[in-house]
């Protein structure tokens, strides 16, 4: 059976980046003291709606003046901040496309994205430059490195200071800039989908602005079933912990912004901090994932502050656990918000509803079509029948970049999205996620390609054979384990950590272990066995 939401919006008439800097201007004009984005290190460290506009406008006219064109690719290594909003709306502006890698990748790993995405330019923050230069070294494509100073030490003489993006005028026109909806890329962040290394998520400009829409109606509706309109949450904070270069942290950057809402900005996450900023700043909505909300549940630190305002917590990206559910309830009189989503649908396919039961993870959103197809059957299942969900609507990404064969193997032979989610809904029509069957492991929410590892892991000296799984984690979800076939006694487990830890960000580490086994589980055709792989890891824990 394939469900239809019976809410259906009408086609998003303007690009995400003209429509934020309309409400902008109304912002400006109406409220001007209203502030979109605070840095967190630094409280007088703010801006104002118009001066977001402003500085949105100045980076548009930099990019546009200095030869920059639409389509090409400005890369981002950025930690939440409010040069990151501006920087990311300003490129669109200038009809060119986001790439965002996490600031804790490694070199080689910004290298990768920067070479795969065929990026022009890359914005950062001294913090990171080191390693950024490095990244771009053999990268002959990059024609700038732009960079945020944090610290007085000067910029070495090829790297461009952000203070000089916004001198430039803000006298630009990003209506002279004809955008394509359906074609022009807005976004290209990075995601191994069911199988394989991460690859370039191709999001249009129609895909995010629909995904604006479908949020805010959604929102809407919300707050009417309680009695108010959308604009009861102008003026109030929100905490942006989530990393913005992931799909979610991007997201809620933009439709906040949209939506009045003032952003503090975290530069990395810290309980505390996160605790004092929603006493201090009287927060309603926490937008946290799962291993942020498990950390809270049961840390004694809760009991310190005054989380009084807090009514409700956004979840989404992982899988939150009942027992972090019933904790946390039972020290906060709240609600609990889980949404369900992935890079590939811009955000996500079912968003929260005001009175749903706290497991389920939303209801279809507007404008899209689901199925669940059994696993043994084949068959499209009913109610409460557990089966690969398979979503489509017009947030569906376009495609892998460069990657056809990728493209054609994530789409079923009606046009659905394959997810490698195993979920069941129930009568009315809430989605429940019980299990993931790609290959996909997430780490604290972020995401950690077993393929990428394995490829790495391949490369060391002596090592034969190797398969990476996730294995259950209190603290962070999952944890990625390798599984290697080795000649004799060489590479040792040692030597493995140090090579793959000076190649990975921190949170890809082999924090699961590492076990030697003789043959990698396999079919007669060659195809990993993954689930012998945590068959064999449970193995291993109960006979020790
Ligand atoms: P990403 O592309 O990084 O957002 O990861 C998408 C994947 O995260 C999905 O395919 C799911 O496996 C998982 N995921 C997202 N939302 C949820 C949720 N609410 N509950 C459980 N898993 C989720």
């Amino acid at each position: 059976m394939v469900l239809r939401s019976d809410v259906n919006l009408a086609r998003p008439k303007q690009p995400l980046h003209l429509a934020l800097l309309e409400k902008c201007a109304y912002f400006e004009k109406e409220m001007p003291d209203l502030v979109a984005f605070r840095n967190s290190a630094d409280h007088s460290d703010f801006l104002t709606y118009g001066r977001l506009k402003e500085n949105i406008l100045r980076v548009g006219n930099y990019f546009h003046s200095n030869g920059f064109k639409k389509g090409e690719v400005c890369a981002f290594v950025l930690p939440n901040c409010w040069e990151f909003a501006v920087s990311m709306v300003g490129a669109w502006t200038a009809g060119m496309t986001a790439s965002a890698a996490s600031v804790q990748f490694t070199h080689y790993e910004i290298h990768h994205q920067l070479v795969d995405s065929e990026a022009v330019v890359v914005i950062t923050e001294d913090t990171y430059l080191e390693k950024v230069l490095q990244a771009v070294k053999d990268v002959p494509r990059i024609r700038e490195i732009i960079s945020i100073q944090s610290c007085p030490s000067p910029l070495p003489p090829n790297v461009i200071p952000f203070d000089k993006l916004l001198s430039t005028s803000p006298n630009f026109d990003p209506q002279t800039i004809s955008i394509d909806m359906d074609n022009d890329l807005i976004t290209l962040p990075y995601s191994s989908g069911t199988t394989g290394a991460p690859k370039g998520v191709m999001i249009t400009h129609l895909n995010l602005a629909y995904t604006l829409d479908i949020f805010l109606d959604n929102e809407r509706r919300k707050w009417e079933a309680m009695g108010v309109g959308l604009e009861i949450i102008i003026g109030k904070t929100s905490l942006a912990v989530l990393p913005q270069y992931h799909a979610m942290g991007m997201f809620t950057m933009v439709s906040l912004a949209y939506s009045g809402v003032q952003q503090v900005m975290f530069r990395k996450y810290n309980l505390r901090s996160l605790l004092e900023h929603t006493e201090k700043f009287e927060v309603t909505v926490l937008i946290l994932v799962p291993a942020i909300i498990t950390q809270l549940a049961s840390s004694p630190l809760l009991d310190q502050f005054d989380l009084s305002s807090v009514m409700s917590i956004s979840c989404g990206s992982a899988p939150l656990s009942k027992n972090v559910i019933d904790k946390i309830k039972s020290r906060l009189p709240i609600t609990i918000r889980q949404s369900y989503g992935m890079t590939e649908m811009s955000l996500g396919s079912h968003f929260s509803r005001l009175d749903q039961p706290d497991e389920a993870t939303g209801k279809l959103n507007a404008n899209m079509e689901m199925k669940v197809l059994s696993q043994e059957t084949g068959k499209e299942c009913g109610p409460m029948e557990v089966g690969e969900l398979r979503v489509k609507g017009p947030v569906v990404m376009k495609g892998y970049k460069n990657r056809p064969d990728d493209t054609a193997k994530t789409f079923d032979e009606e046009g659905f999205l394959i997810t490698g989610d195993l979920v069941y809904y129930d009568q009315d029509g809430y989605l429940y996620v019980c299990e993931r069957t790609k290959e996909l492991i997430k780490v604290k929410g972020a995401q950690v390609a077993p393929a990428e590892l394995e490829d790495l892991i391949l490369g060391i000296d002596g090592v034969l054979d190797c398969a990476v799984t996730g294995i259950p984690d209190e603290r962070n979800g999952e944890v990625p384990r390798a599984f290697i076939v080795r000649r004799g006694n060489h590479p040792t487990e040692e030597e493995i950590h140090r090579y793959v830890n000076e190649r990975v960000a921190r949170y890809k580490r082999l924090d699961g272990g590492i076990t030697f086994i003789d043959a990698i589980p396999r079919t007669p055709s060659g195809k990993m066995l993954r689930r012998k792989l945590k068959e064999l890891y449970l193995q291993e824990t109960n006979s020790k």
